[in-house]
């Protein structure tokens, strides 16, 4: 039996010429304003920063995680995941399948897909069913649909016979069980085919999901492929739910999928770039190790409210962070988790007054990060930028953050 959406008070509060929205909607742990970043916290926390200081509408937790072991059992006999993770307002939950999928020796099959344990080589099978239970148990205001997460240059048969089987997924998840308080959304595959994407959003969309996200992206195809699939699908996904990037990702990602009408986004990007050494600034980032900052007496941003720029130089923290101090994590992270809660903040307040173009121009322009080509191009700015050079090329783009995947191939890794 099919369950209709829930009503989720869900508002579009504004609309900017270029497609921006700003969003509102409710979870059983309060209101979500968007556009949104979604700090990660892998584990059940997020990394090195406590929960009082990490100033979010929503956390998103990973259910690959957290189910390992006796884990699920855990954060029940805890409470739940809100007391689990000491968090009041809203968390999200994947699916567990992104990691899994990222298994070596995984096997896919209609029912689900089969994985050896990392430790033991047992196998162990996760499928629809079972992934709507145990996020039903950990008790996260917003559920995932499980879905299947194909490579990005996965044959292109391999891939529509994935979007059928996504969409196929996506039903019995509706059909399972969660508890009343719990919002499903589904999820749009189809890799880097517009004609697989735009089957997947019909597919999805048809069914009376909560809210729907855009996945499969931000797994090695690299800027451009990520920017066109967000460009050709978020504006066809439904207008009155919440519109979720998943994975992605660096600040210039943010704007670009805004300007495309996406809400909702979550990466492991500021804090682990913040423990690597690597900090946000409105004009660009810094590598703390770089010798230039050993004697600088200014904070990280001058621009920025947090407690480490407002209480620790450059300097010192480049000290903390040579001598593996613990506090340099916290430091760093409680910092870019300000970044891109500043970030989402104005690009709100960019879309109230209707002037996103001119605020992610100008944003880009000091912030000197339209290093693609493709994205100079689109928005007419690459005559200002003069260190204009093609980023990184898909095949090498393991700077990028990987994800939180259980264990790594050798090749591009995905953000989450
Ligand atoms: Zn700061």
């Amino acid at each position: 039996m099919t369950k209709p959406a829930k009503d989720i008070a869900f508002e579009i509060v504004a609309e900017d010429p270029t497609g921006a929205r700003r969003v509102r909607f409710e979870t059983a742990h309060g209101q979500v304003e968007g556009p949104t970043f979604m700090p990660v916290g892998t584990q059940g926390a997020i990394k090195a920063v406590l929960p009082r200081d990490v100033y979010a509408h929503v956390i998103l937790a990973n259910t690959y995680h957290l189910s390992l072991g006796d884990r699920t059992e855990l954060v029940e006999k805890a409470g739940g995941l809100h007391r689990f993770m000491n968090w009041n307002k809203s968390i999200l939950t994947d699916s567990g399948g992104f990691q899994v999928f990222s298994l070596p020796g995984k096997e896919v099959t209609d029912d689900g897909v089969s994985f050896p344990s990392e430790r033991s080589g047992q196998r162990y099978f996760l499928d629809a069913e079972a992934s709507m239970d145990i996020q039903r148990r950990l008790g996260a205001d917003i559920v995932m649909a499980f879905d299947e997460c194909c490579d990005h240059d996965a044959p292109r048969r391999y891939v529509e016979r994935s979007v059928d089987r996504t969409a196929r997924w996506a039903a019995r998840c509706r059909a399972a069980d969660l508890a009343d308080h719990q919002l499903l959304f589904g999820i749009v595959q189809g890799a880097v085919h517009d004609d697989l994407r735009q089957r997947s959003i019909e597919q999805i969309a048809d069914q009376p999901f909560d809210g729907f996200a855009i996945g499969g992206v931000s797994v090695g195809e690299g800027y451009e492929w990520m920017t066109r699939i967000v460009a050709f699908t978020a504006p066809k996904m439904p207008r009155d739910r919440p519109r979720y990037l998943m994975g992605v990702g660096l600040p210039e990602d943010l704007l670009s999928a805004i300007r495309h009408g996406m809400d909702m986004f979550d990466c492991v990007i500021p804090t682990r770039y913040a423990r690597g050494g690597t900090l946000f600034t409105r004009d660009g980032k810094l590598r703390i190790t770089d010798r230039r900052f050993a004697h600088d007496d200014r904070p990280v941003d001058v621009d920025c409210t947090c407690y480490a720029c407002q209480s620790y130089p450059r300097m010192v923290l480049r000290h903390l962070h040579y001598a593996r101090e613990p506090l340099y994590d916290t430091l760093a992270s409680i910092h870019n988790l300000q970044f891109y809660r500043d970030l989402m903040t104005d690009a709100r307040g960019a879309i109230s007054e209707r002037r996103y173009d001119a605020f992610h121009r100008s944003w880009l322009k000091r912030y000197g990060a339209a290093t693609s080509i493709y994205e100079c191009s689109a928005l007419g700015v690459d005559a200002a930028l003069p260190e204009l050079a093609p980023r990184t090329p898909p095949s090498t783009t393991t700077a990028r953050a990987s994800s939180t995947k259980p264990r790594r191939k050798k090749k591009p890794r995905p953000q989450r």
